[in-house]
């Protein structure tokens, strides 16, 4: 595979070969996919890209996969100008990356999965899992059934019962671990180091996360190959917008744009906000911390890519926000009333994020601003309880419509 050279420490630099692996066994650093980016110029281009197919993987030379073996459908999402929003909140070059419309489970984990489990096919598992917030476990359940593969999937017990509803439709085993999402995620990976799973965000987490590079290709390729100014995206575990970053430089690399001068913004809620105040307190280290947030698919109190999501946004020139509780539920409908887009809770933090920036003047007025949009408001219903209109109910006659209802707007 001449495009892939192996992976690499993000630490001390000790070169792997391809294999199953993510961390460095001499300093415990997280492993990272290499490219050989000369040999990757010679063969793509903008043309090349553009003929492929509908999916992210009209990026495959920019992916640690050979062929696609599953997901093909992931990606490729809608980038909508939001000219209501922006119009508001005092932007005239706003849009929306729109993955709460990604197939085939919805969120932007599709993207991460279907390079994942690709690759796991590719090694030869036969068996996938994860450690969970919900969208990813429905992920790896969709492409796993597609697959063929056994599939386990270990999330929170507390999860939002559409989330969990949206694994087990799949018929997946779904392990509800009554513990956070960080108890989950430390005994995924004790049950990763005696079980030959393709675990997609432990032992497969180098190939699995270069699946979100695909949100920075694409929206350089829907702006007409030109970076944006400025992006907003909410952070997990921190790899997200790590990799949003990297996907930017690589597209400068191997010449597809001829600058970039992104800054990328971090959203966090407030009550799971390690990275964010790992920031403002100007720590390089993250202190972890215990979840306490209905943005449940963003709650990660030991975020593992934590400290790259920090340098992204000091060599970005970038920020980061937090949203409170009341503030997501605000930014939800925000999105909604005025774009039509209902998303989850993770992209009501983002909304109430931008808000805030723009607020206080991160934004000139005209620079072109995407708002990343990760996941959707059908997964999360039961937030919104008593947050809404009421219904009118009434009786099924003219005279009853023209009370209630005429008489009132
Ligand atoms: C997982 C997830 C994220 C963040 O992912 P990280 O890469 O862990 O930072 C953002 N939004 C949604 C909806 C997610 O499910
Ligand atoms: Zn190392």
């Amino acid at each position: 595979m001449a495009k892939v050279l192996g992976l690499k420490c993000r630490e001390c630099g000790r070169e792997y070969p391809v294999e199953p692996m993510h961390v460095c066994e001499f300093c415990f650093g997280p492993l990272e996919v290499v490219y050989d980016y000369d040999d990757i110029k010679k063969r793509i281009s903008r043309k090349k890209i553009e003929e492929g197919p509908k999916s992210l993987w009209r990026y495959i030379d920019l992916l640690p996969v050979e062929e696609p073996k599953v997901g093909l459908t992931a990606g490729f999402t809608p980038l909508r100008k939001a000219e209501n929003l922006g119009k508001v909140l005092g932007l005239e070059n706003l849009y929306i990356k729109d993955d709460s419309v990604n197939h085939p489970t919805l969120s932007f984990k599709d993207r991460v999965v279907s390079v994942a489990l690709s690759k796991a096919v590719e090694f030869g598992f036969d068996t996938s899992a994860c450690a969970s917030t919900g969208n990813l476990a429905n992920s790896v359940a969709a492409h796993s059934a597609q697959a063929g593969l056994n599939c386990f999937v270990f999330i929170p017990a507390n999860l939002e019962s559409q989330k969990i509803f949206g694994s087990l439709v799949f018929s997946p085993t779904v392990v509800a671990v009554e513990g956070t999402y960080d108890d989950v995620n430390r005994l995924c990976s004790e049950v990763a180091s005696e079980l030959n799973w393709a675990f997609v965000n432990i032992n497969i987490r180098p190939y699995y996360a270069e699946g979100s590079k695909t949100l920075a290709f694409e929206v350089v390729e829907q702006l007409g190959w030109k970076a944006p100014d400025a992006v907003v995206a909410p952070a997990a575990s921190g790899s997200l917008i790590t990799k949003i970053w990297k996907g930017l430089k690589e597209l400068l690399k191997v010449g597809l744009i001829e600058d970039m001068k992104t800054r990328v913004y971090g959203a966090q809620a407030q009550g799971c906000s390690p990275i964010a105040t790992a920031w403002k307190e100007g720590r390089d280290y993250i202190i972890p911390v215990r979840p306490n947030t209905i943005a449940k698919s963003i709650a990660i109190g030991n975020p593992a890519d934590g400290i790259y999501a920090l340098q992204t946004t000091r060599e970005s020139g970038g920020d980061w926000e937090t949203a409170t509780d009341e503030e997501i539920i605000e930014g939800i409908k925000l999105l909604a009333e005025t774009e039509g887009i209902f998303t989850e809770t993770a992209g009501g933090t983002t909304i109430a994020v931008l808000k805030k920036l723009a607020q206080r003047g991160a934004f000139r007025k005209e620079e072109v601003v995407v708002a990343y949009i990760t996941g959707n408001g059908y997964k999360t219903m039961e937030v919104l309880e008593g947050h809404l209109k009421e219904t009118v109910r009434i009786k099924p006659t003219l005279a009853d419509f023209k009370e209630k209802i005429l008489a009132r707007v």
